[in-house]
């Protein structure tokens, strides 16, 4: 085992960091500003992430992409995220549900879908599971039918209708096409009711509603969308009938660690920007940083964060190579990181006192987007939930004994 980057893998982290502070890190502040939601995202963004490469990084390079694998991309997504939250969000979902496409989809749904979207300089994905009324149910399945999401399809000649209301949705609203999850099956639970449709974003029967107004992560879009029977072919069905959430957890194995390593991005910026302050700050006769239980803290606050650092690097490393999926390395990256993340972000705003909370500082705009992935890609209590439902699992197959190797 090799902890090192390969040149490959530092040329990948070299392009996003140079994307990320020659182009995101000079525009961000001025965007997460704006007070409307819908005007915070940028397309000049996403134009200067095609031209460097980056915005189907993970796809083949057949399909305009640099083969890039989970680990890489973790990588790059801290970088990006180092510059801004929302940028390295729009970023990961495109690269995930590309993947998710990639590994799940037909030829004939590579040919079509994927060359769309290379095709499109200003191509993104979106996908669609939550509902005003099904949020959790459908992160941690609700073994009802009665929870979770309700969205319909229905079966007619030739293909598919659906009908339903999604919220919340990274990208939907700029989006060029959207993996939309809907229940096949309405006399099952979700996770045996429901599947995926590929759903082209600018279909007559799909309505975008509101542009969530958010805390932080202010450079992504997140919307509602309305589908209206919407006719989706046979064709079009991704993946097995009423399978949609069983593939997508096994998938998407990286998904969480994108989100995790996200999430360090911001707390690595707050920290480096903490650190460098206090070392021009007097107080007491000298730089704050020169003060010995200062000083303790930020090592506290380092060894904090690299080991989650270190951990995520783990997880999207495993995503890429074991030869079983683990469902706990999906959730426990995300619950470390994100909350360790967030409690370093924290202190480093209390290391610029008073200036802290003050706006120009651009300090508490990396708090608020802290605080995203305690709630989003499923809250942290639902993650531990999932762990333990897994750890239960285990005992309950007498497979405990398994549980530390890797
Ligand atoms: C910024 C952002 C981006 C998002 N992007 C997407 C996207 O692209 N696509 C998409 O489909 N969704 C997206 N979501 C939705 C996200 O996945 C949900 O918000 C999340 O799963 C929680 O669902 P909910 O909001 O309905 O909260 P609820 O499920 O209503 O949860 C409310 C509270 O109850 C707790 N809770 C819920 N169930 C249980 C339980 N069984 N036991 C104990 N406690 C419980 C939760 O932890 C939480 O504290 C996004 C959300 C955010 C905030």
């Amino acid at each position: 085992m090799d902890w090192s980057l390969s040149a490959e893998q530092r040329h990948w982290r070299d392009t996003a960091r140079a994307y990320a502070t020659e182009v995101v890190a000079p525009r961000a502040p001025e965007l997460d500003a704006l007070a409307d939601p819908e005007a915070a995202f940028s397309w000049d963004l996403v134009d200067a992430a095609t031209e460097y490469g980056l915005r189907l990084a993970p796809l083949p390079p057949a399909f305009g992409g640099g083969g890039t694998d989970f680990l890489t991309n973790a990588v790059m997504l801290e970088e990006i995220a180092a510059a801004d939250l929302g940028m390295s969000v729009v970023l990961a979902q495109t690269w995930k549900f590309a993947q998710l496409l990639m590994e799940l989809g037909t030829a004939d749904q590579h040919e079509r879908w994927l060359r769309r979207l290379v095709d499109n300089r200003r191509g993104l994905m979106a996908a669609s599971l939550t509902e005003p009324q099904g949020g959790s149910d459908n992160v941690l399945p609700y073994a009802g039918v009665d929870g979770g999401m309700q969205m319909s399809a229905r079966r007619v000649d030739g293909g598919w209708i659906l009908n339903g209301q999604k919220h919340y949705i990274s990208n939907a609203n700029r989006a060029d096409s959207i993996i939309a999850f809907a229940r096949t099956d309405p006399d099952r639970p979700v996770r045996s009711g429901v599947s995926m449709f590929v759903v082209p974003a600018d279909s007559p029967q799909v309505r975008f509603g509101v542009i969530h107004d958010k805390l932080g992560e202010r450079l992504a879009n997140n919307s509602e969308i309305f589908y209206e029977d919407v006719f989706v072919p046979e064709a079009d069905l991704l993946g097995q009938e009423n399978e949609g959430l069983a593939d997508v957890a096994r998938l998407l194995r990286g998904s969480n660690a994108y989100a995790a390593a996200c999430t360090i991005g911001v707390a690595r910026t707050a920290f480096d920007r903490a650190l460098r302050y206090t070392s021009q700050r007097v107080q007491g006769g000298r730089p704050v940083l020169d003060h010995d239980d200062i000083g303790v803290q930020f090592a506290e606050m380092y060894a904090q964060l690299e080991m989650a650092r270190t951990y995520v690097f783990r997880a999207a490393w495993a995503a890429d190579h074991a030869k079983s999926f683990d469902p706990k390395m999906a959730a426990v990256p995300k619950l470390v990181a994100s909350q360790i993340a967030f409690d370093v972000t924290r202190a480093s705003l209390e290391m610029f006192g008073g200036s802290g909370v003050m706006r120009d500082t651009g300090i508490e705009k990396l708090m608020r987007d802290a605080t995203i992935f305690l709630h989003s890609d499923g809250t942290n209590t639902v993650m531990r939930k999932k762990i333990a439902a897994d750890l239960r699992t285990r005992v309950g197959n007498g497979a405990a004994d398994s549980l530390w190797d890797w």
